[in-house]
């Protein structure tokens, strides 16, 4: 099977499995793999012929896809979207028609996994950027039902989920919308576990409510927020808060988010979603610091959707490269932090915060010590 440095965890493999025998399992830094369970193997190979990091080629840039900075007209909604509420606008629509949404929610112990959604009004579970990992839950089985059903479906997930989802599926459905976005890469479940047993040790109480993208104090200057049980709140800036520190450092991501074959403009999804970051550089008249998004759109079916929903949005046509240098993400992978191994070994085995801090900004003795390590070829 595929390397664990590649592998996305798209689980597409496990999916199409005849026989049931692949399942997706947790590693020591708390990313899902795909397993086999040799005895009941039959060696047919399908799992190899569907991998699309195996199948596939890396993006290839053609032109440059027709791009929009725009946000949703609804205000609320846009407050409580990540940048500007370009989901819900489109998702509405599938909802409203009979159709169903996927997307990733948290859970109630606040793991985040991907769900169907029905009904608009519970299209804000799926709202706002989670910054970990979602389990994808075994949904590819259902999604092909429901589209052989003749069910509308729109998928919005990572563009390796989108394009896990596209390889299993094998052929096009007409009735199947995908959206992804520009992906910095996926944080450990792991990680995630240790910030939220950290924060509730720390503030003695459970965590009910969080929000990766608060916008109080601003959308370029979002903040993360926790509501505990016990009533306190906690809200930080993006730069100060230890966790999304860890995640902007590039130390707790996924293997495969350091050589990401989906760093392209040209996607396979319909509609690809974006921050607008530098439009304050490039553009500055539709900048309100409220939030916009950049809406990519790569196909018929994309255009077509967008189309619908712009009555209820404001749209301007744009030019993508102007903003490469203001989200790098688009079209390069993120560096692979030097510590990220040292990270995961004391992971769950010593404070949350000093563990971050000490690897973020390490004194001088503690880079020493970790050269020596190195040099000896021993854990880095
Ligand atoms: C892990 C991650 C990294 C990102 N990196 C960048 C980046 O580098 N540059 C950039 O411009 N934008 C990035 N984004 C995208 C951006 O934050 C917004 O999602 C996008 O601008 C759409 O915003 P919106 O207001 O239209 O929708 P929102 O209401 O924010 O909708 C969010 C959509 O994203 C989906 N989603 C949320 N969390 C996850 C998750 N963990 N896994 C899969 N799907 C999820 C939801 O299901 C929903 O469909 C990232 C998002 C995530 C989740
Ligand atoms: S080779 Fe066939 S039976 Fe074996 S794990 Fe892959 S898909 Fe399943
Ligand atoms: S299909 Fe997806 S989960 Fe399976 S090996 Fe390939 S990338 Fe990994
Ligand atoms: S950076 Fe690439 S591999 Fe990582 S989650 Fe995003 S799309 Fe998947």
């Amino acid at each position: 099977m595929l390397p664990k440095k590649t592998c996305t965890g798209c689980s597409a493999c496990m999916s199409i499995c005849p026989k049931n025998c692949i399942c997706m399992t947790r590693d020591a830094n708390g990313f899902l793999y795909p397993e086999t369970d040799t005895k009941v193997c039959v060696n047919c190979g399908l799992c190899e012929k569907i991998c699309p990091v195996i199948k596939e080629k890396n993006q290839e840039q053609q032109n440059h896809p027709t791009t929009y900075a725009a946000s949703i007209l609804n205000e609320e909604v846009r407050k409580n979207s990540s940048s500007g509420g370009i989901f819900t606008a489109v998702a509405q629509l599938i909802t409203e028609n009979n159709g169903i949404v996927y997307g990733a929610a948290f859970s109630e112990d606040l793991s985040v996994k991907h769900i169907g959604v029905t009904n608009t009004s519970d299209l804000d579970k799926l709202r706002r950027s989670k910054y970990v990992q979602s389990d994808l839950n075994g949904c590819f089985k259902a999604i092909k039902e429901q589209l052989e059903n003749n069910t509308t479906v729109l998928f919005s997930g990572t563009p390796c989920q989108v394009g896990g989802l596209l390889s299993y599926l094998q052929k096009p459905y007409e009735n199947l919308i995908t959206l992804d976005f520009v992906c910095h890469g996926v944080p450990s479940p792991k990680v995630w576990e240790e910030y939220l047993a950290y924060q509730e040790k720390t503030y003695n109480s459970k965590i009910t409510v969080v929000n990766f993208r608060d916008k109080s104090k601003g959308w370029k200057t979002f903040s993360v927020s926790l509501v505990f049980e016990n009533g306190k709140n906690y809200i930080k800036g993006f730069g100060e808060d230890t966790y999304m520190k860890a995640f902007l450092s590039n130390i707790s991501l996924r293997s495969s988010c350091y050589g990401c074959k989906y760093k392209s403009t040209n996607r396979k999804s319909d509609l690809t979603l974006a921050d607008y970051w530098g439009i304050d550089k490039v553009n500055p008249s539709l900048d309100d610091n409220k939030g916009l998004s950049m809406v990519l759109v790569q196909s018929k079916k994309g255009a077509e959707l967008l189309n619908k929903a712009k009555n209820n949005l404001r749209m301007t046509e744009t030019d993508v490269t102007e903003v490469f240098p203001y989200n790098p993400c688009i079209i390069k992978s993120v560096y692979e932090h030097n510590f990220r191994q040292y990270f995961f070994n004391r992971l769950g085995k010593t404070d949350f915060q000093k563990l971050v801090n000490n690897c973020l900004s390490p004194s001088y003795l503690t880079r020493l010590r970790r050269k020596l390590i190195q040099l000896k070829g021993g854990e880095n």
